[in-house]
C-alpha cells in the first residue's frame, strides 16, 4: 500500500477522537495491521487507552517520545495517534519516515492552544499531510460552530490536562468576548 499522512485536528470536544477511532475500526475491519499511540502524559481517562468523551476506546502504547513510534510501527500498515499536540517536534519526521515506508499515519490532535496559538508538532504536520480534516465543536456560549478552546480555570502553562471543569469550546467571537 501507498503511505500517507492525514491529520484530524479542530478544538476540544470536535470529535477528533471519534473520527480516529473511526477510521482505525475501519481499518481493523479491514484486517490491516494497526497500531495506535498517544503520549504518556495524557492520563485523562485511561493509561492506556484512548477514549472519546463518548466513552468509545481502542487499546492503545502509551509512549513518551515520538520516536518510539519508528521502532514499534515498523511492520505495521497503519498507525493512528491521538493527542498529538502533546508530542516533540520530532512527530513531523518520525511520521513522514514511515509514511514514505508505505505506513498509513492518521494522527488527531489540536491545532491551537487556548491562547489560539498553533499547537506543538500539528502545524508542521498540516502542511505536511495529504489530507486534512478540520472539525468543529459546538460553542457553548452561542451554539454557532467553535474553533477554539476556551480555558475557563486560571494558569498561563500551555498545557493543562483537563475536561470540561477547565475548557470549553468556542466560536472566534465568543472566544474574543472578555479579552
Ligand atoms: P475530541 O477528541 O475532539 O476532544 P471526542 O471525540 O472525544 O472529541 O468527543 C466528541 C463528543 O463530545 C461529541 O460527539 C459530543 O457527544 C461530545 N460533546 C460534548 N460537548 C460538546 C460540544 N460543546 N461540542 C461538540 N461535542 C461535544
Ligand atoms: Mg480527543
Ligand atoms: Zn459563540
Amino acid at each position: 500500500q501507498r503511505g500517507s499522512i492525514e491529520v484530524i485536528c479542530g478544538p476540544m470536544f470536535s470529535g477528533k477522537t471519534e473520527e480516529l477511532l473511526r477510521r482505525l475500526r475501519r481499518a481493523q475491519i479491514a484486517k490491516l495491521k494497526v497500531e495506535i499511540f498517544k503520549p504518556s502524559t495524557d492520563t485523562r481517562y485511561d493509561a492506556t487507552a484512548v477514549v472519546s468523551h463518548d466513552l468509545n476506546s481502542i487499546q492503545s502504547t502509551p509512549i513518551e517520545t515520538s520516536s518510539s513510534i519508528l521502532l514499534l510501527g515498523s511492520n505495521t500498515q497503519v498507525v493512528g495517534i491521538d493527542e498529538a499536540q502533546f508530542f516533540d517536534d520530532e512527530l513531523p519526521v518520525v511520521c513522514e519516515a514511515l509514511a514514505n515506508k508505505g505506513v498509513r499515519i492518521i494522527v488527531a490532535g489540536l491545532d491551537m492552544d487556548y491562547t489560539g496559538k498553533p499547537f506543538g508538532p500539528i502545524p508542521k504536520l498540516m502542511a505536511i499531510a495529504e489530507f486534512v480534516t478540520k472539525i468543529t465543536a459546538v460553542c457553548m456560549v452561542c451554539g454557532a460552530p467553535a474553533s477554539r478552546s476556551y480555558r475557563l480555570a486560571a494558569g498561563r502553562e500551555t498545557v493543562l490536562l483537563g475536561e470540561k471543569e477547565s475548557y470549553e469550546p468556542r466560536c472566534r467571537v465568543c472566544f474574543n468576548l472578555d479579552k
